[in-house]
Parts: C-alpha cells; sequence; structure tokens
C-alpha cells in the first residue's frame, strides 16, 4: 500500500514559472489528503493527474496567502463538477468566515465542514483505522500548525501459504494475526511463530511550515520517515530569517539530525533563489540526506519489516 508525498508547489509568498506556492499531495494506503492549497492548486493537480474527487480533507498551516489562495478556486470547481460529497478542511477558523464570504451556502451542491486547530499544543486531528494526523504549534509571524502523519500499529503479517495448507478460516487469521497460536481441525497446535512475519513499521511524515528554528517540535517529529521542513532563505540570511519568521538550509538540517529523521525535504523557497544548490550545500554538512524539492517531485515511504 502506498505512502506517497507528491509535492505540487515549493515557494514561498512569490511564485515563479517553475515553483508554484506551497502545496502537497499525500496518497496514504490510497486515500489523499492535501496538505496546502497555494495559488494555483488547480492547474497543478491537472498537470500530475491528482483526481479531483479524491480529495477529502484539506490541512492549511496558518492564514498567509501562500498557503491557502487556491482554495476559493478549488471550492469552486469542486461545485462544478457536481461533487455531493463533504469536504473538510483544518486550519486556523478564519478562513472559515473568508470562505462564506465568498459563497452563498444556497449555490453549493455539497458541505465544506471545518476543524480548527489548535495553537497551543498537540492534538489529534483525523483518526482512521490505519492512520493517525496531528498537528502541532510552529513559531511562526500568526499563528501556525505543522502536521505528523503517521501510521498505526499494525498486526503480524500471516504467510500466505499456510492459509492454504492449514485452510484457516477468515476467523482464524484475525486471531492468529493478533499473535494466537493456531489449532487445526485434527487439534495440533501450530505457534504463531510458524505462521507470520512481523509486522511492517509504521511509516510517517512530518510537515513543519512556515516556522522560524523551533526545537519544541523535535520529540513530536522524531523519528519520522520524511520531515518536511522550510528552508525559506540559505543560512546567509540568518537575520532575515530569524526577522520574518522562517528558517535557513541550516534550521531545517539542525532540527532533522536532532529528531533523528530518515529523511529531509527542504521547501518553501524564496523567489529570490534561482537554484537550491546552495541550500543543499550548507543542509548536508549537518545532515547528509536532504534534498530540496521541486514542484512535480514524488517521494515514497516503502514498506519495512520491523526489526
Ligand atoms: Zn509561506
Ligand atoms: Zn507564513
Amino acid at each position: 500500500m502506498p505512502f506517497i508525498v507528491k509535492i505540487l508547489g515549493s515557494n514561498s509568498a512569490l511564485p515563479t514559472s517553475k515553483r508554484f506556492s506551497s502545496i502537497q499531495v499525500l496518497n496514504i494506503r490510497e486515500r489523499f489528503f492535501m496538505v496546502e492549497c497555494g495559488e494555483g492548486t488547480q492547474i497543478q493537480m491537472r498537470k500530475y493527474k491528482i483526481s479531483f474527487a479524491k480529495i477529502n480533507h484539506i490541512f492549511i498551516s496558518h492564514l498567509h496567502g501562500d498557503h491557502y489562495y487556491g482554495l476559493f478556486g478549488l471550492i469552486s470547481s469542486f461545485n462544478l463538477i457536481g461533487r455531493k460529497h463533504d469536504l473538510h478542511i483544518y486550519s486556523h477558523h478564519d478562513l472559515q468566515k473568508k470562505i462564506d464570504c465568498i459563497f452563498d451556502e444556497k449555490e453549493m451542491d455539497y458541505k465544506v465542514i471545518f476543524h480548527n486547530l489548535n495553537f497551543s499544543e498537540p492534538e489529534t486531528i483525523f483518526e482512521n483505522k490505519f492512520l493517525t494526523i496531528k498537528s502541532f504549534p510552529l513559531k511562526h509571524r500568526i499563528k501556525t500548525c505543522g502536521f505528523l502523519f503517521i501510521e498505526k500499529q499494525k498486526q503480524l503479517n500471516i504467510i500466505k501459504g499456510k492459509i492454504q495448507t492449514y485452510k484457516i478460516s477468515i476467523k482464524d487469521i484475525i486471531r492468529i494475526k493478533n499473535g494466537e497460536d493456531y489449532k487445526t481441525q485434527s487439534g495440533k497446535i501450530i505457534n504463531n511463530k510458524d505462521l507470520t512475519m512481523p509486522p511492517y513499521k509504521n511509516r510517517s511524515y512530518a510537515y513543519c511550515s512556515d516556522t522560524g528554528y523551533y526545537e519544541k517540535i523535535i520529540p513530536i517529529i522524531k523519528n519520522v520517515d520524511i520531515l518536511y521542513h522550510e528552508a525559506t532563505f540559505d543560512s546567509d540570511k540568518q537575520e532575515i530569517a530569524n526577522k520574518t519568521g522562517h528558517s535557513t538550509s541550516i534550521d531545517a538540517a539542525t532540527i532533522a539530525k536532532k529528531a533523528n529523521v530518515e529523511t529531509l525535504l527542504m521547501g518553501h523557497f524564496s523567489a529570490r533563489y534561482k537554484t537550491t544548490e546552495k541550500h543543499v550545500l550548507q543542509a548536508k554538512k549537518i545532515f547528509e540526506n536532504t534534498y530540496a524539492v521541486n514542484d512535480g517531485d514524488e517521494f515514497q515511504i516503502q514498506k519495512q519489516i520491523v526489526d
């Protein structure tokens, strides 16, 4: 089952011809989650073949325009193409007021349901049987949250051939996956260890933008497979970064290292940069497994057996 982070926009406030503002779509086990909805979201969705019908949950970190100006057009288009099912938006509650100003409820064929984020402490904001999504406060000029997507603890994997060998019923498969031994029709006990493989590791993704250097997030994002951390500036512009509530390449890499993550993705680049080579060189001195993302990039977290 996939766990994919697709980058549709990787610039900060000013979009360019090569980089749109913040937009991402996650495919986690064929459920789709949009993170940010910068200007041009619809264009990028068409370009990268993201199905409009599959987007039911949109997470907006904060109300600077580069993170939500695409939402108005998207909400309108959903209506035009005949959407009937609810759309859930997780954001600061002021976004609801802005949307209510523009859209007349009577002309909408579907419901937009708002979930207000908690900007003072981490909170679980979404849960289904295989995934938990948490929000957590970041350090920016206005109230801002990051998001953590983490798979739930998995059951043991049953060895497929054993199902046939012992003609195991569905009911018993569930028991075995929960760690029980199996009693065959002739009464023989088969040890659970001979029927199963260890579960897969819970895959996880943390999204941190926009934010200044903020060590309080480290315990929350600890050990994630992929950390997306903004690096609006390279480290020569540390002072501007501090002043504007943003991070540099060095800030992002230091957080990645301290949080012991597997991979660091840097993004939300200032439009002043024609290339991100300097960002990468600086960050790699601190944290080797670093990438500067581009629009259209896709990062897949593979399934791994627990050690
Ligand atoms: Zn921004
Ligand atoms: Zn911002």
